[in-house]
């Protein structure tokens, strides 16, 4: 089968070796299948997104050897198909205004009990203090929630395939889990309009995605993926979901530990095999 994949980067600082092994492996898996390795720039949130990043992003892949087709998609200019994925929804009765902050949310989800999960793949679990609020109470500054429960008991049997060696298989998606362990996410944030998880599906249909390559830690926000391809009548690409690069104390590498930035390793005078060789992808 022939793969198209992608590698989708937010441009808000340097990209660093698990970037790299991210990329390779996306782009590898394209080559072997004669298929399409696809670049987006995920630049949604333009409070933090910078150009020099996005420039750093293209000098490095392309250092790397890494070679797209043009042009490149990038979120910031597909604002109205985001809204277009949101009317749908709140056609189907399942988005709702949300007012609260952070500390809002804190207070409300009130005291830890033992066994009940707090947060999930889309952070703190939301206690549902606006659930009731109607779409045309919607006011500057609110967020945009989907009602998990709704939502699940429209597609009460979906699962994903996937490929990674770790999680390989059939992936069962259950209404439970995800009104337990995910919640009502956020479809679109304050002064976004839109969210990743939003983008980041009507981006992989629309760019004929069949692959998705990424860490395993987004492993679990995959369910609200397949969930939200199901409600807009979307394609599920298959997932894998490949191990993350850690630094030697076996903490996962973050967009500000410029030690392990691929321009760092550059101007070091590291090749773009040994960068491979350092990922154990050589
Ligand atoms: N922009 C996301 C990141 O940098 C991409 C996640 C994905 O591949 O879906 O983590």
């Amino acid at each position: 089968m022939r793969i198209t994949t992608r590698f989708a980067p937010s441009p808000t600082g340097p990209l660093h070796l698990g970037h790299a092994f991210s990329a390779l492996l996306a782009n590898d898996m394209a080559r072997a299948s004669e298929g399409v390795f696809l670049l987006r720039i995920e630049d949604i949130d333009q409070g933090r997104a910078r150009d020099h990043w996005e420039r750093q992003i293209y000098d490095d892949l392309t250092w790397l050897g890494l070679r797209w087709p043009q042009p490149v998609m990038r979120q910031s200019e597909r604002m109205s198909r985001y809204a277009a994925a949101l009317i749908e929804l709140e056609a189907l009765g399942l988005t709702y205004p949300c007012r609260c902050k952070r500390a809002d949310i804190e207070l409300a989800a009130g005291a830890p009990q033992e066994g009940v999960p707090h947060f999930g793949p889309d952070g703190r679990i939301y206690p549902g203090t606006c659930r009731t609020r109607p779409m045309s109470d919607r006011k500057a500054g609110d967020v945009i929630r989907l009602n998990i429960a709704q939502a699940a008991a429209l597609h009460p049997n979906l699962d994903f395939k996937e490929t990674a060696p770790r999680h390989i298989g059939r992936h069962r998606i259950s209404p439970e889990t995800l009104c337990r362990e995910v919640g009502d996410i956020v479809l679109v944030r304050r002064q976004m309009g839109s969210s990743y998880h939003l983008s980041v599906v009507v981006d992989d249909a629309d760019q004929g995605i069949t692959h998705v390559t990424r860490g395993e830690d987004l492993f679990d926000a995959t369910q609200i993926h397949v969930l939200l391809q199901h409600l807009l009548g979307l394609p599920t690409p298959i997932y894998h979901h490949h191990r993350l690069v850690r630094d030697e104390a076996g903490k996962r590498l973050a967009k500000r530990d410029d030690a392990r930035a691929i321009a760092t390793y550059r101007e070091a005078g590291k090749t773009p095999n040994g960068i491979r060789a350092m990922v154990g992808l050589a």
